[in-house]
């Protein structure tokens, strides 16, 4: 079987409430088949049925322990999926923002407005990948470039994540791209382990579509609903006010209760 490229949850089983954060179990199905072409899309979730997400300590918080030839217990170390923070983006907080259905929606059927169209390579054949552009998401990107140190993390691969994010962000806003490699495989979903970034959970947020993507650090998130195709869609835009205010923030955690009115 083909693997999946992009990384993708079905129109008709989202369900979060941007207000809440709440998620409809449905909104955590998996989608049903996965034929020839549905295999390129789906797969947010492994075949074998709907599985809610259980929460975890991160993998990375487990530890990881290696016996050396002398008997000696030693912990290992993974590497930090960032490098260290540039000189401009020192002090400033860290958001990490989703691709699909955040930022962009996209597809290989054609789509005769998309705003670019990407060629990938899938098994020895080229694909055309007809991508559409939040509304908003210029504007939107261009503001957060200016508060925050923004690194993109999506589960898709990087044959297609990357050319996308190339014709999205031509002001240079994402410092670093992580793609599917460096999610955890976890209960059949991609997740998105942010203590492995080697920043300050404190000074960390998280921006997606998928509550599962973000299931070790559900109070790091800012949820945003899922989008594909609606022109009248106003999210990034309202969003903006929101990470205006935690960009001031000296701790994530206690800034995201006071907005969520705890
Ligand atoms: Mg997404």
């Amino acid at each position: 079987m083909e693997s999946s490229v992009i990384t993708q949850v079905q129109k008709e089983d989202v369900q979060v409430s941007p207000k809440t954060g709440q998620v409809s179990r449905s909104a955590l199905k998996q989608p049903r088949s996965c034929n020839i072409f549905k295999a390129l899309f789906c797969c947010l979730q492994a075949q074998d049925g709907p599985k809610p997400p259980t929460p975890l300590p991160p993998p990375s918080q487990q530890a990881l322990l290696e016996t050396q030839e002398n008997g000696t217990v030693v912990k290992q170390h993974e590497a930090d999926l960032l490098p260290e923070v540039e000189a401009q983006d020192q002090g400033k907080i860290c958001v990490v923002i989703d691709l699909d259905e955040t930022l962009v929606h996209s597809s290989f059927k054609p789509i005769s407005n998309a705003d670019f169209i990407v060629p990938v390579e899938i098994e020895g054949t080229t694909h055309q990948v007809y991508v559409l552009k939040r509304p908003y998401v210029d504007e939107f990107l261009q503001r957060m470039g200016e508060l925050f140190e923004c690194v993109l993390f999506t589960a898709s691969l990087a044959k297609y994540a990357d050319p996308v994010t190339d014709l999205l962000d031509q002001c240079g806003v994402f410092r670093t791209r992580l793609f599917r490699e460096s999610c955890v495989f976890h209960q059949g979903c991609y997740v998105k382990d942010l203590s492995r970034l080697g920043r300050d959970l404190h000074k960390t947020l998280i921006l997606d579509n998928s509550p599962a993507s973000y299931i070790f650090h559900p109070n790091n998130a800012v949820p945003v609903v899922s989008w594909f195709d609606d022109v009248d869609d106003a999210e990034l835009l309202n969003l903006l006010p929101v990470f205006e205010e935690l960009s001031q923030a000296d701790n994530v955690y206690t800034r995201l209760d006071q907005l969520r009115g705890h």
